[in-house]
């Protein structure tokens, strides 16, 4: 049987995939520093070549051999086999990006007069691509708020006019930084629902906040996983890279457009994260106990006025019945709102000891950030406004420090204010 099957993932992540044999015995995966590979013979070319650009199938028994750095290197090729271990999924594409996966699969899975329906709000590099980019193409984009309904947003696909022409649903949950939740079983309803003939609509998940150790979108209907790895896979705040898990038929798809586009992943980028793939359980683990913690400590603070966290929604109600249904633990992304406004929110962040201002999340290091002023400021203050998004408001991406530390520097700041 497969060490897959009778394996958890992270006893997995040091080994599997690899085969030392043909590394000269070395136990961890070198780093294959090469543009090309060289073939045995012409014989060989010719088939590796005949299968790589689909001119026939690869026969049951036939070992394949690697061609050009572009289409397939080892560090590559190991760590989407790795990788997808997490999400189960059949099969894994990995990128330079977040945002190379992202526009990646909107470029191959929307063509020009078909609608695309996202949840608000999304990552600021996608909305922007959504809002600026796919309509000089001829595509649609309606977006919709997690307090809608699904009888809602089927009203809006109605009203549009276009519901013939919905081809994704591409959603981001928890959202960015308000911890909403999106229902990815109602998403796959809809898009059934919509779906006509042999036009399918695909159902794409940004799982980057809870993923792939609390959240696993496939087991749910999506049809796309996909990750900025620069933030939890990697996690050291080091390399900025993307990937994707999902089935076979859809990665394949995406495998294409990526050797046209030649957005993949390389070496180098590829061995940094099978290394960080090793401690990614132990990491994530760390973070959200910890954020656990701060959560508790910040509820009961005097100069806190809210806290979003998933961990907090109540019961009864439908958020709390979507969480139990796709999360399998409330993260390390806590956002709160300080009372008072920017200037109260400010003397908080320029208080703080030991946690940086920074963009970007899930790394070792705590980050804290101002949402309104940084990440979010590109878009209009009425949308802010509804979702929660206001000058009051702080996100912090908590690490591995030592909890006692970090709540010291939390109180200390707060308390300043
Ligand atoms: C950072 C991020 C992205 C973009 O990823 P990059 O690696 O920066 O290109 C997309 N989605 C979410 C939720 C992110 O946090």
């Amino acid at each position: 049987m497969d060490k897959r099957n009778r394996f958890n993932p992270e006893s997995l992540m040091m080994s599997y995939g690899y085969k030392p044999e043909l590394s000269e015995g070395a136990l961890k995966c070198p780093i294959f520093q090469t543009s090309t590979f060289v073939f045995q013979s012409a014989e060989e070319g010719k088939a590796f070549f005949e299968v790589a650009y689909g001119l026939r199938e690869q026969l049951p028994n036939e070992e394949l051999g690697l061609i050009y750095s572009r289409l397939n290197n080892p560090d590559m090729e190991i760590l989407e086999t790795r990788l997808k271990l997490w999400d189960d999924a059949e099969d894994a594409a990995v990128f330079e990006s977040g945002m190379s996966a992202i526009s990646t699969v909107l470029l191959e899975f929307l063509k020009p007069g078909d609608l695309l329906l996202y949840s608000m709000p999304l990552y600021g590099g996608t909305d922007h691509f959504i809002k600026h980019f796919l309509p000089k193409i001829g595509i649609t984009a309606l977006g919709f708020l997690p307090t809608q309904t699904e009888q809602d947003i089927a009203q809006i696909i109605e009203s549009s006019g276009k519901k013939e022409a919905l081809r994704m649903i591409y959603v981001e949950t928890p959202s960015n930084p308000t911890n909403t939740l999106i229902d990815i079983q109602m998403c796959k309803r809809l898009a059934e629902k919509y779906s006509t003939g042999d036009e399918r609509v695909y159902v794409a998940v940004d799982n980057t906040f809870l993923g792939p150790i609390w959240q696993h979108p496939l087991k749910h209907g999506a049809d796309m996983s996909i990750y900025s790895a620069t933030k939890y896979i990697s996690g050291h705040s080091d390399v900025i890279a993307g990937a994707i898990c999902g089935s076979s038929e859809v990665i394949g798809r995406i495998k294409t457009l990526r050797t046209f586009l030649g957005n993949m992943a390389g070496p180098w980028t590829g061995w940094l994260l099978m290394r960080s793939l090793e401690t990614l359980k132990v990491r994530m683990d760390q973070q959200t106990q910890n954020a656990t913690r701060i959560v508790e400590v910040l509820q009961s603070h005097p100069k806190v006025e809210k806290v979003y966290y998933p961990g907090l929604i109540k019961p009864g109600t439908r958020a709390y019945d979507i969480y139990k249904q796709q999360c399998l633990a409330p993260g390390a992304m806590v956002s709160f709102d300080v009372k008072g406004g920017e200037a109260e929110a400010f003397r908080f962040i320029n208080g703080l000891e030991l946690i940086k201002l920074a963009v970007s999340l899930g790394g070792t290091e705590s980050l804290v950030e101002h949402p309104f002023t940084m990440t979010h400021s590109g878009i209009e203050h009425e949308q802010l406004y509804a979702m929660n998004i206001t000058e009051k408001l702080i996100r912090l991406s908590i690490g591995i420090e030592n909890v006692e530390d970090l709540i010291k520097v939390i109180t200390t700041a707060l308390d300043k204010i």
